[in-house]
């Protein structure tokens, strides 16, 4: 069985293909990167519409598939901006109707868990989902996905991308702060803003910027900024661990491409005798097979939606879906 999925919550749209045995068997993303500022929601939709015909047609030949092996259609109906969701919620629909297959909604959150939970092996791992709007620590439980703690503010990865262009660079600001972080020796006093569970970020985004206008040095910065977040990213997720009574993480979003964030959080998970699982990189980012897995298991569990039904779902939290896959 093989089902198609599309993702398009916010910069990327991406098409995936995957098999029931969770092998990617095709994936196509492309990322809308604004030449100046932040993410233009009916820009990035824009770009998302140019590119989805050319995505489908690049995933299909590359899994070598035709039309007719696909059993489902399965798109990613939220949480994200609605602009783009409705482009891929659109692709996804017209799919569902010339293909003749089910359409399966996906929620985004539930499936950056659901990938790392197959690739890792992990019965029922939390999750630290760090990327650009979400920030949450999640874990299953009587039915659904519950959020133990988030950000009460911006997303970690909007975050880092608010800074780095404050300081003149452009978006994304993740990778580019990682590599002037590298260089940073010097830890700088920024707010460390636990609440809780929870966590916020724009406190440390105004203090970062009044110590670079005091001239600290770049690379030190960025370090002091890695260093704080992380370490408050690390602690919740602690908690979490230890109200839970869990042992096993795995890390989903862009922001857990960062090697710093892996080795803190590895670290810590180890030092409690656990393990932490952090998938490859392209499918820490926001792509199309993590949708199209979830979409399988969504599947087998009898979960589908009349295309006429297939509204998305800008502000859908992921304690708001059920999991019945979970529930057997
Ligand atoms: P997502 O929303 O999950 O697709 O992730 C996008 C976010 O991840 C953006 O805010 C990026 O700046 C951030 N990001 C990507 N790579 C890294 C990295 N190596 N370190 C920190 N943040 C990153
Ligand atoms: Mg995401």
């Amino acid at each position: 069985m093989v089902i198609l999925g599309i993702e398009s919550t916010a910069h990327t749209a991406s098409v995936g293909l995957v098999s029931e045995r969770a092998e990617v068997l095709g994936l196509a993303s492309d990322m809308y990167r604004p030449t100046k500022g932040g993410i233009h929601p009916r820009e990035a939709a824009n770009h998302h519409v140019e590119q989805f015909p050319a995505l489908v047609r690049r995933a299909m030949d590359a899994a070598h598939l035709q039309p007719s092996d696909v059993e489902a259609i399965a798109f990613s109906q939220g949480p994200g901006l609605g602009p783009c969701l409705r482009a891929g919620a659109t692709v996804a629909r017209m799919l569902s109707l010339a293909w003749g297959r089910p359409l399966v909604p996906v929620n985004h959150c539930v499936a950056h868990i659901e990938i790392a939970r197959v690739l890792s092996g992990m019965e029922d791992p939390l999750l630290l989902y760090a990327s650009g709007g979400n920030t949450q620590v999640i874990a299953y439980g009587r039915g659904r996905y519950r959020v133990l703690g988030e950000t009460l503010d911006i997303g970690i990865g909007n975050f880092l991308d608010k800074l780095w262009i404050e300081l003149g660079g452009t978006f994304p600001g993740g990778p580019a702060l990682e590599a002037e972080a590298k260089r940073g020796s010097e830890l700088l006093v920024l707010p460390y803003s636990v609440h809780g569970m929870d966590v916020t970020f724009s406190g440390i985004l105004t203090a970062a910027l009044a110590l670079h206008a005091r001239g600290v040095p770049l690379a030190d910065l960025a370090y002091s900024v890695e260093v704080t977040t992380y370490s408050m990213l690390t602690e919740i997720t602690e908690r979490a661990l230890a109200h839970r009574r869990r042992d096993t993480v795995v890390l989903g979003g862009g922001v857990a491409c960062n090697e710093r964030l892996r080795t803190m959080v590895r670290t810590m998970v180890e030092a409690r005798g656990g393990t932490m699982f952090a998938p490859p990189r392209s499918l820490c980012v926001d792509n199309g097979a993590m949708i199209a897995w979830t979409g399988y298991l969504a599947l087998r569990a009898g979960v589908t939606i009349p295309v006429e039904e297939s509204v998305i779902e800008p502000r859908q939290r992921t304690d708001l879906v059920l999991a019945p896959w979970r529930t057997g």
